[in-house]
């Protein structure tokens, strides 16, 4: 019998859903909380590699998911006026999963909120944790509401702002902003569409990724100045003047971008956490432990492995907990650090495309080795866990 019997998950994203579901299936008492006080996920979409899908399968729910999403197996990288450089087939995925399956962020989450739910978890809305005191043998824990409770294990999946890694080690590692921002937008998808895109821009990269028959969403990748948020800033207006130089599709939803469009920025702030992971009795995982630039697509799937291989190792009760800890630990790092680095790479090589020449040079290249620098890619990524 597992000497780990109660656990707090600390965050309701990817990686504390998948945490608090696996570790109530395999009969660990989950109290989930949250800081929001209701499951209403910003954000566009999500594509899921078949390394994520593979553990939504673990939790019962990789049905759902296709059924909800859109699959694909390609990526296409072309030039602003979306003239084809090269196509990919991802070497990723078998008979079970697809290569991909891209969905909208809320749909994911009220998709893991039922495996939640269905496992027995409790969850509780709108609650923080005031204070954690790490005793030896328990971690006591008093929560934003003033009540005490008492757990075998705090997991912290608590995000980029994550106050449990604080917990873990202060302000000595923390997000680090890249200059660099990302802007998003949900449209219509055109049939053309029926994988993952980058439009490789002089200054800027766009994109899109389709989430259903009916959408898809654009993204748009340029420098950014340290900080900007744009909120209640003219977004549909700055969005559009950022697009102008991309033709095909990307020109129509620029044109058809106003007011109510719902646009979301966010800086890209990558992190990479040294590890150990833990401190005592509490760990952490997800954007917590490390962030990217989103070129993988790879960031909630590292949270939902994260989640996987936590409840794996610490259920393995051969070993001290601090030894499982470690192991759990040793075992993630090296496969974040291979999506940070390959990811923080790819940012900064398109990112250099500043002319006409440069672009020219980058076709060539991409013509010759993109696809076998990102079939290496997959195949990493598509090891088992
Ligand atoms: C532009 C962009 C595109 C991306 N595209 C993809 C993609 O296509 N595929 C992919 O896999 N990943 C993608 N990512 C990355 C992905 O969004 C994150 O890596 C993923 O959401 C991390 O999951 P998480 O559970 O660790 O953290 P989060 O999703 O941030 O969840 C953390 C949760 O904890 C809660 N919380 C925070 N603090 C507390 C607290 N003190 N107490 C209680 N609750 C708290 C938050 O409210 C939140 O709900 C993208 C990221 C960006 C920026």
């Amino acid at each position: 019998m597992s000497d780990i019997r109660r656990v707090l998950v600390v965050g309701g994203g990817v990686g504390g859903l998948t945490a608090a579901a696996t570790f109530a299936r395999r009969g660990v008492e989950v109290v989930l909380i949250e800081r929001r006080p209701a499951f209403d996920i910003p954000g566009v979409g999500l594509g899921q590699p078949a390394n994520a899908l593979r553990i939504y399968d673990s939790l019962g729910v990789l049905d759902e998911i296709l059924g909800t999403g859109f699959s694909y197996d390609r990526m296409y990288l072309f030039d602003p006026n979306r003239r084809l450089i090269v196509e990919h087939k991802f070497l990723m995925g078998d008979r079970r999963v697809p290569a991909f399956c891209a969905l909208s962020r809320l749909e994911l989450h009220e998709i893991l909120l039922g495996a939640v739910e269905r496992a027995g978890v409790q969850v509780r809305l709108g609650m923080t944790v005031a204070q954690i005191h790490d005793e030896k043998d328990r971690v006591e824990v008093q929560f934003s509401n003033g009540q005490r409770d008492s757990f075998d294990l705090l997991v912290g999946f608590d995000g980029i702002r994550s106050t449990t890694r604080l917990h873990l080690v202060g302000t000595a590692f923390a997000p680090r902003l890249s200059g660099y921002g990302a802007w998003r937008v949900q449209a219509p998808r055109p049939e053309s569409v029926r994988g993952m895109e980058f439009l490789q821009g002089i200054g800027s990269k766009t994109g899109a990724m389709p989430l259903s028959n009916d959408i898809m969403y654009l993204f748009h990748i340029r420098p950014e100045a340290p900080g900007a948020d744009f909120a209640g800033q003219d977004q549909a207006r700055l969005f559009k003047e950022r697009l102008a130089p991309y033709g095909s599709y990307v020109a129509e939803i620029a044109a058809s971008l106003n007011a109510g469009s719902d646009i979301v920025y966010s800086p890209i702030e990558p992190l990479m956490l040294p590890w150990p992971w833990f401190r005592g009795r509490v760990v952490i995982g997800g954007d917590a432990a490390h962030t990217f630039a989103p070129h993988l697509t790879q960031g909630a799937a590292m949270a939902a492995e994260d989640a996987f291989v936590l409840v794996r190792e610490v259920l393995e009760a051969d070993v001290p907990l601090e030894a499982r800890l470690m192991r759990y630990s040793m075992k993630r790092y090296p496969r974040c650090a291979f999506v940070y680095t390959f990811s923080g790479q790819w940012l900064h090589d398109e990112q250099s495309v500043r002319s006409a020449e440069d672009l020219e040079v980058a076709r060539a290249e991409l013509t010759l080795n993109a696809s076998a620098r990102i079939g290496a890619s997959d195949r990493i990524l598509d090891e088992a866990i």
